[in-house]
């Protein structure tokens, strides 16, 4: 079976530096690539799309960032809404939208469902990130945004499709809308990043008439009497648990330590994710 470009994205890892943003600016502005693309114009477009999601509510809020570009799916309304074969797909997997044949044809834009198409107003054509795909024809091992990241949130694969479903299935990979079934080779990691909910708070305990942070303290999370995740305070009393689904409360939570007792409290779970406060030990919330 042929091997097939693949790009991992590891969520947890981006800190928004935007350089692979700007690497790909950098490698298209003013440069044409025939065969490939034309240049791309010097504003408007975001090939590489680092997208900002938030989580949480003072004083626990995260930020994450997510890298979006074109997924090159093996099933790609890209390539249905083109005429003249202007896009193809390469047996390599990677996807190539014709800089001379699809000249004028603006209605691609609309045809991807991840906006990941931009339109260059100036050359007529419609641009999207392709893979670094004359690079790696001349024998580039990475990705020029994998090579520029600081913080290898990139890795590009070249695999057998059995390969990357076992890869993803050990990593636990996700694919963006998978519900629209168009077998994207973009596989994101981490993802629950942006797709799920944490609940946070702080624990407190009281030593000789002093309020102190409770170091190591047991948190226990429940639903309907099971548990669903535990995890301990940190030095300064604190706590998060993550991955819990949206929308998925009624919760309860209990949290004890040798020297100071317990506590128990009980939320609900909507659309964000909590900060629950300061539990005091020896205290039922
Ligand atoms: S270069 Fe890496 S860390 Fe920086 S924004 Fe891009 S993906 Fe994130
Ligand atoms: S992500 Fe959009 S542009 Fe890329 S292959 Fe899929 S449909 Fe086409």
């Amino acid at each position: 079976m042929a091997k097939k470009w693949n790009m991992v994205v590891d969520i947890a890892r981006c800190d928004n530096c935007r350089n692979c943003f700007l690497a790909t600016k950098d490698e298209h502005i003013g440069n044409e690539f025939p065969g490939y693309s034309a240049p791309q114009p010097e504003s408007g477009h975001s090939w590489v799309d680092v997208k900002r999601h938030e989580r949480g509510q003072w004083p626990v809020v995260a930020a994450h960032f997510m890298p979006v570009m074109c997924n090159h799916c093996d099933d790609a309304p890209c390539m249905k809404a083109a005429s003249n074969g202007a896009i193809k797909k390469r047996a390599d997997g990677i996807v190539i939208i014709d800089p001379k044949k699809s000249k004028g044809q603006k209605d691609i834009v609309d045809a991807c469902p991840y906006g990941a198409i931009f339109w260059n107003e100036e050359e007529q054509v419609p641009q999207a990130w392709f893979f670094d795909a004359h690079l790696l024809d001349e024998g580039w091992k990475k990705t020029r945004i994998e090579q520029a990241c600081p913080t290898d949130v990139f890795r590009s694969l070249k695999v057998e499709d059995a390969e990357m479903r076992r890869i993803s299935e050990e990593e636990g990979l996700q694919t963006l809308k998978p519900e629209l079934g168009l077998k994207p080779r973009v596989h994101y990691k981490n993802m629950h990043l942006i797709t799920h909910c944490f609940v946070a708070g702080s624990v407190v305990e009281h030593v000789d008439g002093v309020e102190e942070c409770a170091a190591n303290a047991e948190v226990v999370l429940s639903r309907n009497g099971n548990e669903v995740a535990r995890a301990k305070t940190d030095l300064f009393g604190d706590f998060r648990i993550d991955q819990l689904e949206k929308n998925s409360g009624p919760y309860q939570l209990a949290v004890s330590s040798e020297s100071s007792g317990s506590a128990a409290t009980a939320f609900d779970l909507g659309e964000d994710s909590l900060h629950l406060g300061t539990i005091a030990l020896g205290e039922e919330a």
